[in-house]
């Protein structure tokens, strides 16, 4: 496996690779990996012929008051996981290389980027699209892969691809949990033992949610508020938002007709966690 740290060597290397006629597949990750990253590079692995692992905790998606400085960081043990998944290239480039004294390009994708987690994280997506826009530039991907667990960042990438004309295919593959419910997360290494339990109230709502739709609730509003209710009973969770939007735009449903997503963001004592489940209404 190679560990590339610097721009130079990694473009070296895909224009090499590309030139010999592979396929090249990314997976962008801030480290601190779990099976849900896993995930990920195993769905690289069997769709490309490289498969490319980015460590990089990114600057330019924290707000000021954000968690960037305590950040889990374990590169040491993330790169002898990524030997073992048998990935060819880790690129760990350092934060001056990527955002150089006097940088000044951003990328932002109108509307979808305000919503949601945008709302309480101004400038979040634009941090998280400028990055992955220079990670596609820099590794020249053929595919890259992404988790639904970031559904609202999935849907606003794919849509800058879609918006500037990028030769890179985006997948989505599905949100991983722990055995009792969890999303993984590397965030969830901030919860003491009492607020792990108290997490495992996100993922009861959301199953709550599934089920009400699968017996017939319409009601957007109603699901919602069952959600509320539940996840209002944990002393430790406060609500961010929790929300039913449609999968392919992230625009609010009323009614659940089909497929939606509902999606939630909650504060664990300090920690923010989000997560998601896909619903459908029956006919
Ligand atoms: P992060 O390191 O948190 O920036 O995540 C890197 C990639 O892993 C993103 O595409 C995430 O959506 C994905 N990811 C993180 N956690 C999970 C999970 N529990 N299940 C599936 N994908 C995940």
């Amino acid at each position: 496996m190679n560990i590339l740290r610097s721009v130079a060597d990694m473009k070296a290397f895909s224009r090499e690779r590309r030139a010999a006629g592979a396929t090249i597949g990314l997976v962008p990750t801030m480290g601190y990996l779990h099976e849900g990253h896993l995930g990920l590079v195993r769905g690289c692995r069997a769709n490309a012929d490289v498969t490319v692992v980015s460590v990089f905790v990114n600057p330019a998606q924290f707000g000021p008051k954000e968690d960037l400085r305590s950040y889990p960081r374990d590169l040491r043990r993330d790169v002898e996981v990524l030997e073992r998944e048998g990935v060819d290239v880790v690129f760990t480039p350092p934060e001056d290389e990527v955002y150089p004294p006097g940088y000044r390009t951003f990328v932002e994708v109108h509307g979808l980027q305000d919503r949601l987690c945008g709302t309480s994280r101004p400038g979040h997506f634009r941090g998280v699209c400028t990055v992955v826009l220079k990670l596609f530039n820099i590794v020249r991907p053929d595919v890259a892969f992404f988790g639904w667990k970031d559904a609202q960042q999935l849907i606003i990438l794919r849509k800058m691809v879609r918006d500037l004309d990028m030769d890179v295919r985006v997948e989505g593959l599905p949100l991983i949990r722990d055995v009792d419910g969890l999303a993984l997360s590397s965030r969830n290494s901030y919860l003491s033992a009492e607020e792990r339990r108290a997490a495992l109230v996100l993922s009861k709502g959301l199953r709550e949610a599934e089920a009400m739709a699968g017996a017939g609730e319409k009601s957007a509003k109603a699901v919602i508020a069952k959600v509320i209710d539940t996840i209002g009973k944990e002393p430790l969770a406060r609500i961010d938002y929790v929300e039913i939007v449609s999968l392919g735009d992230l625009a609010p449903l009323e009614r659940i007709e089909g497929e939606a997503l509902i999606v939630l963001a909650v504060f664990i004592g300090k920690t923010r966690l989000i997560d998601n489940i896909r619903i459908s209404g029956k006919g």
